[in-house]
């Protein structure tokens, strides 16, 4: 099969019927194969019933309901499992990205070799409180994780099947994507700039709580990517370096005492400072070994991506 759809979607019933008419008329024009995976991630309005009524009429549409709520990424995850295509294609089902941009992604990871090819919604058609925000998010995020994109969050995005069948992706951690890839050794990433749509129907399903779990969700996946094998190289590091540092602060007021016979060492400031860096230089010792132990334990702890083998 040449191609996958995964479209996650939450109460987004007025869309749905124009999504999959659009989709099917754009795969027969390029005479693809194909399949369209909806996940339905418990959606409380008729959703289910729409997608139920597509399926009855093509019988190239499959698609996953959940019993709740559970958020994109897991619905994403779950669409990932189900795929058969050779190139997987992901969008959001509010009809804000277009199928007609499908195409040419698909000759990018077919023929430019690119391992994913994320969408850029150069000209967005969004209210200005998500607009600016996320351009700054999307400059730390490619200035911290290495991986250059005008747009990482973009929900259109192109994947060869391999790499959506060795990522996971949990919590909020759909905006991160090509960045979980990186780290599990897909780094050829482009970007294709894509038309983008006001909202049709229905209402954005994220809020502000974006900007505040987004920028945690990168720390994870930065410090997984990095250390998740080796946290007491993190912690160490860290931990060796403060403890000592406060040690040599304790050793210089000893010394000051003992030597010069300085009067009240305990009301200096450094005295507080040097007490302070050595129990927290301990303390993370002390979570370093907590993460060894708790990585030796871990199922996955000698799960490695494979390339090839002979
Ligand atoms: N979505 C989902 N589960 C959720 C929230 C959103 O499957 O808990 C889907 C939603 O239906 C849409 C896509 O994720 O297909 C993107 O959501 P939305 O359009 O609300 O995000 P925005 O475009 O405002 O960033
Ligand atoms: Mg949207």
């Amino acid at each position: 099969m040449d191609i996958s759809l995964v479209i996650p979607l939450y109460n987004e019933e007025e869309s749905l019927p124009e999504l999959h008419d659009w989709i099917v008329r754009v795969m027969v024009a390029h005479h693809f194969s194909y399949e369209i995976i909806f996940v339905d991630d418990g959606s409380k309005d008729g959703s289910w019933e729409v997608i139920k009524k597509l399926q009855a009429k093509n019988p190239c549409v499959k698609a996953v309901k959940f019993r709740r709520n559970y958020g994109k990424s897991a619905g994403l995850n779950v669409g990932f499992e189900n795929t058969q295509g050779d190139v997987v294609i992901t969008m959001d089902a509010d009809l804000q990205d277009s199928p007609d941009e499908i195409p040419e992604l698909v000759k990018m990871i077919r023929e430019e070799g690119y391992d994913i090819v994320s969408g850029w919604k150069k000209k967005r058609y969004d209210p200005i409180t998500k607009t600016i925000p996320t351009k700054l998010y999307n400059y730390v995020t490619s200035k911290m994780s290495g991986v250059k994109l005008h747009d990482m969050n973009c929900g259109l995005k192109a994947y060869r099947s391999e790499v959506v069948k060795n990522i996971e992706v949990y919590g909020e951690m759909h905006r991160y994507i090509p960045v979980i890839a990186k780290w599990a050794g897909f780094t050829k990433i482009g970007e294709k700039v894509v038309q983008h749509q006001a909202r049709k129907y229905g209402v954005t399903k994220f809020g502000l709580s974006r900007f505040i779990y987004g920028p945690l969700d990168l720390f994870s996946i930065m410090f997984m990517g990095k250390f998740g094998k080796r946290p007491m190289h993190f912690f160490g590091v860290i931990g060796t370096f403060i403890f000592f540092s406060g040690l040599v602060l304790l050793a210089w007021l000893s010394m000051d005492k003992l030597l010069y016979n300085t009067v009240g060492i305990a009301n200096r400031p450094a005295f507080y400072l040097g007490i302070l860096m050595v129990i927290v230089g301990v303390q993370l010792f002390i979570a370093g070994f907590l993460g060894e132990l708790i990585s030796r334990s871990a199922s996955e702890r000698n799960t490695y991506k494979i390339e090839g083998e002979i």
